[in-house]
């Protein structure tokens, strides 16, 4: 029995995911204690007990202190099985990160299989449906699975009410190696508003087209008529030779929709600055990807918190070296072996 402690590092929900996650595809049972806490509001939530009970379900596991607010919990499970599950968050919590919790398992089942998944699809700290869509699933696929996903409806917080689907035809994971990003093809800044008024999108998108020097045609105002209201996102996609990044932010009441533009329009130019493929967010993601395929490495930004505490949760599970290098001001390497 592997014990963790989930206070470890960011000490937040992806400590938990990831043990969640390992557990399943190697068969090895954890306990864990001080689950969430380095958030304020520690333990489970709505969003990290489905993803608890999705595991559950996908692994045939048994399961203590599944229960909200736990601090304490302990998984074991018995048998993984592919099918047609359906997880819905009950809350306007992050379902896409209820799908990266089972999903690696489902990659290594018999069959394939089909997800629903309900809840949150576009929350502020969690993937959004649109990177996972055009970052993380093309990459993935790549890998040798075929993961494809369908939006239903956005849901945002505090409304919740988002749906998606998910088709895997498993594969065997093959290493990928993504060092280079190369030739910039298409920037597009996109501002999508459900029952939020027009003019928060035009704002957004001239801030961040301002600082990014985008032109007319490369901005796009949404209006989401299908989606549970109020919820504003702003994303800017850009698609490369290698890769395509989306980067994310949210429009909050009392934040000024120009500081919106302008936090993601930051994000994006010192992504483009240091020349890397892979973004702050896709790094940490990405080191699971790879070290179930014991190989590959790429290119990214300086290493977050995300990142470092991935590798420390994964060391419980995986024997996977993984080598670090700084090539360049805010430029790292990253070598995985397994
Ligand atoms: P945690 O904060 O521990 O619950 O983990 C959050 C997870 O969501 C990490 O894997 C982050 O990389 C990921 N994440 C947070 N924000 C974004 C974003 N804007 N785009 C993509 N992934 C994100």
């Amino acid at each position: 029995m592997v014990r963790i402690d989930g206070s470890q590092g960011e000490g937040g929900g992806q400590v938990l995911r990831t043990a969640l996650a390992l557990s399943l595809v190697t068969g090895t049972p954890f306990e864990m204690v001080n689950v969430r806490a380095g958030r304020a509001k520690p333990g489970l939530l709505r969003q990290h007990l489905t993803a608890l009970k999705a595991a559950e379900a996908v692994g045939a596991a048994e399961v203590t202190g599944a229960e909200l607010g736990s601090k304490q919990l302990s998984f074991h499970p018995r048998a993984l099985t592919a099918g047609n599950y359906h997880f819905a968050v009950g809350s306007a919590g992050s379902a896409t990160l209820v799908l990266q919790t089972v999903l690696p398992a489902l990659l290594h089942a018999e069959g394939p299989s089909t997800l629903m998944l309900e809840g949150g699809t576009h929350n502020p700290a969690a993937p959004p449906f649109d990177f996972l869509e055009k970052t993380y699933l093309p990459l993935l696929n790549r890998m040798g699975p075929r993961v494809e996903v369908v939006l239903d409806r956005p849901g945002f917080y505090p409304a919740g009410g988002g749906k998606f689907r998910v088709n895997i035809q498993p594969a065997k994971l093959q290493p990928l190696h993504l060092m280079e990003r190369g030739r910039v093809l298409r920037r597009e800044a996109v501002a999508q508003v459900a029952a939020i008024p027009f003019d928060v999108a035009r704002r957004e998108l001239e801030t961040v087209a301002g600082v990014l020097k985008l032109r007319e045609d490369q901005q796009r105002p949404e209006e989401l008529k299908r989606a549970f209201g109020p919820g504003n996102v702003l994303r800017v996609e850009v698609e490369s030779e290698h890769v395509t990044e989306v980067f994310t932010g949210f429009g909050e009441r009392g934040k000024r929709a120009e500081l919106v533009g302008e936090e993601v329009a930051a994000e994006v130019k010192r992504y483009l600055d240091a020349e890397v493929p892979v973004g702050e967010h896709l790094c940490d993601q990405l080191l699971l990807l790879l070290a179930l395929a014991k190989g590959g490495g790429f290119r990214t930004l300086a290493l977050d918190a995300h990142a470092h505490t991935q590798r420390e949760t994964m060391a419980h599970f995986l024997d996977v070296n993984f080598d670090v290098r700084e090539v360049a001001r805010d430029v790292c390497e990253v070598t995985v072996r397994g």
